[in-house]
């Protein structure tokens, strides 16, 4: 038997979302978070065109797509690293500080991935509880040792849809030693509505130890194709380069980001519809009697505690796949209004124990 690293028998395995089909044959996916939109057409068109193009290797450092990003967020090109999703950059990133010793901090509960990653790149998770289902930034100040080497603060939080306003953040990170990495995962940016809650890139330009994470996965609606970036100070997004897997990033990959950044406002109006329902989902919840967080993303979150699974069925008896922790609570991303219509009918009749 050929002999693996050790943290494989103790590491968590990633649990992607799962389909349900209800008895009369529905089925609503609100489990992975994705638009609910089927992609552009000038998106298709353009992968299509790229696929003639198969044959030949990638561009390995994405050069018009890099540029593309610096010139929409006019940051400049060297502060820009991309990945395959931006999971795999955050992996880059652990690549970059994991050692024996070295510590990540993020809250818990956060997005799933941080811990796996972390134990992949052989560091120490310290995960520091949310308080009423947002960071707790005073805490996870505190968690900071000298062995300390990154902190991720995703914002909005996936899986509870809360934000961390500016005047917290700011003075979290000034009390963050400069020779620790701040990660903004701001993988739903683009759903924020409340203007308190800051663009991470307001911040780091004079903040040489923060970095901003964004995805074409979620607003975008590139998902299936994995495509995630890194803006940040030149020495962090080349030391993220630099440990990225030759040709990672897809030449129909970086087609598909390309033509979604040129299709910008189109995509954003989807945007600004799924806000609109989320709206609509959460006031129905709560008309029905549900405690449900302000969501900042394009997810709702219920704290469900030792109902979490009998919820998640009851969900499924509807056709509704949701994301459930036991025995924490459940996430529910927000789907086209059918599918909403079908969860919150669901959500209707469950009584809790
Ligand atoms: C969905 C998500 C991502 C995006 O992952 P990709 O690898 O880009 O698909 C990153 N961070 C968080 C917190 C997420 O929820």
């Amino acid at each position: 038997m050929p002999r693996f690293r050790t943290i494989l028998d103790t590491m968590p395995s990633y649990k992607p979302g799962k389909a349900v089909v209800s008895a009369d044959g529905r089925s609503f996916k609100l489990s992975s978070n994705e638009t609910p939109y089927d992609p552009l057409p000038s998106v298709v068109d353009a992968v299509a065109a790229a696929a003639r193009e198969m044959h030949r290797y990638p561009d390995p450092a994405a050069v018009r797509l890099t540029e593309a990003i610096a010139g929409r967020f006019d940051v400049p090109a060297e502060h820009v690293a991309l990945g395959a999703g931006s999971v795999t950059v955050a992996q880059q990133l652990l690549a970059t500080v994991g050692e024996p010793g070295a510590e990540v901090i993020y809250a818990w509960r956060s997005f799933e991935a941080y811990p796996l990653l972390a134990d992949l790149a052989g560091a120490t998770s310290v995960k520091v509880p949310l308080t009423g289902e947002t960071h707790d930034l005073d805490a996870m100040a505190e968690a900071i040792t000298p062995r300390t080497r990154l902190v991720f603060v995703c914002n909005p939080n996936n899986p509870t849809g809360t934000a961390v306003r500016r005047a917290e953040l700011e003075s979290f990170l000034d009390r963050v030693p400069a020779d620790v990495l701040v990660v903004l995962d701001e993988a739903y940016r683009e759903y924020v509505r409340d203007v308190d809650v800051p663009d991470g890139l307001t911040l780091y330009p004079d903040r040489p130890n923060v970095a901003v994470l964004r995805t074409f996965s979620k607003a975008y609606g590139l998902a299936g194709l994995r495509v995630g970036y890194l803006i940040g100070h030149e020495p962090v997004a080349a030391a993220v380069r630099k440990v990225m897997v030759p040709f990672a990033i897809n030449h129909l990959a970086q087609a598909a980001a390309l033509a979604s950044l040129a299709a910008e406002d189109e995509l954003l109006e989807r945007v600004d519809a799924v806000v609109k329902e989320r709206t609509r989902v959460r006031e129905t919840l709560i008309a029905q009697g549900w405690t449900v967080p302000a969501s900042e993303a394009n997810f709702i979150w219920l704290r469900l505690g030792d109902d979490t699974a009998a919820f998640a069925e009851a969900c499924a008896a509807e056709g509704v796949a949701v994301r459930p922790f036991h025995p924490e609570g459940a996430r529910v991303s927000i789907g086209d209004p059918d599918a909403n219509d079908a969860f919150l009918t669901a959500a209707a009749g469950f009584s809790p124990r």
